[in-house]
């Protein structure tokens, strides 16, 4: 049994694995420009970040109905559940699918049918949590926040993600502002390619409680002192650096040095269809790649339940904390 762990970084389209997406293209009569699943796998291993996003969003098509979004919150819940994942905080990216003319309350309905069903199902308790598309206009967001009002009872918190550079958080602090008037928690990707300063603005305009990413705080001991003394989690996504060359080899990751310093930081899978593994995946590749020990190991699993969004349920985080300090790596 893989170690207990919180994923809190893990974009539901991402999970898209080339066989349910063939599934899924049958049921819905989408055509798709791959010959078979082996075709497709072989497109997975993209060489840049254009030829990602262009597959990533081109096999969005594939969704289309409630159990479209089901059935791939379904699967990635198993796979999570087998990887170790005890408590999953979920992001999806509703104006990926409203701009090809799916329903916000499709996707949110879909996804709850499973997320609301899996710990009885799966053993893995859940969060939702709504991204904005940061390349997409302030209004879009405001726009998708509205729309999302229905569905506040599902959806725990708001994040930022896709293209960072040349879109800073200031261009979304009205929109932080009104959801947190709507109580919902808040986090932001920043520091994966955009600068260090796009970290303190999420903290200081979007006020947000755990930072995506963030890597790029290295480069500024101030803002690394910050974030320790005010015990922000990090969420980080190392096989994804790997991927999207935010660092040139796995043995390159800063992850030594920020927990050497003091950094809250949690490990994750960001899209493990397309970045080369699940969670537990990206905990087996840094120790052997960067030689982590059990104590770091056991650091960052109880670091990503601490970083949880269970201030609801604090006798949750209490008992998964517990099965982290007593896990055995045999
Ligand atoms: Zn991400």
């Amino acid at each position: 049994m893989p170690l207990p762990k919180a994923e809190l970084h893990l974009h539901i389209e991402g999970t898209l694995e080339p066989e349910l997406a063939f599934a899924l293209a049958a049921r819905n009569g989408v055509e798709l420009p791959y010959a078979d699943t082996d075709a497709l796998r072989e497109a997975y291993r993209f060489s840049d970040l254009q030829s990602f996003l262009n597959l990533y969003y081109g096999l969005m098509a594939v969704l289309r109905t409630e159990r479209d979004f089901e059935d791939l919150a379904n699967a990635y819940l198993a796979r999570a559940a087998a990887q170790g994942v005890r408590h999953a905080e979920i992001f999806f990216d509703p104006q990926a699918h409203i701009a090809r003319g799916v329903a916000l309350g499709t996707v949110v309905e879909g996804l709850w049918a499973a997320l609301g069903s899996s710990e009885e199902n799966h053993g893995v308790s859940t969060r939702l949590i709504m991204c904005f598309l940061r390349d997409e206009s302030a209004d879009s967001a405001r726009e998708t926040l509205e729309a999302a009002r229905p569905y506040l009872d599902r959806i725990t918190g708001v994040g930022l993600d896709s293209a960072e550079v040349g879109h800073p958080p200031v261009k979304f602090r009205e929109v932080y502002e009104a959801a947190a008037a709507l109580g919902l928690r808040r986090v932001a990707h920043a520091g994966e390619e955009g600068p260090p300063q796009y970290i303190t603005d999420s903290l200081d305009l979007l006020g947000v409680e755990r930072i995506d990413h963030g890597l790029r705080c290295m480069e500024d001991p101030e803002l690394v002192a910050r974030l320790v003394r005010e015990r922000v989690p990090l969420t980080l996504c190392p096989l994804s650096n790997v991927r999207l060359r935010a660092v040139d080899t796995l043995a390159d990751h800063p992850l030594p040095a920020m927990l050497d310093a003091g950094l809250l930081c949690t490990v994750n899978s960001d899209d493990p269809a397309y970045f080369g593994g699940y969670v537990d995946d990206n905990f087996t590749a840094v120790r052997s790649a960067l030689g982590l020990d059990e104590q770091r190991l056991r650091e960052l699993a109880r670091n990503s339940f601490l970083a949880a969004f269970l201030a609801d349920d604090e006798e949750r985080r209490a008992r998964y904390l517990a099965e982290v300090e007593a896990y055995d790596f045999g």
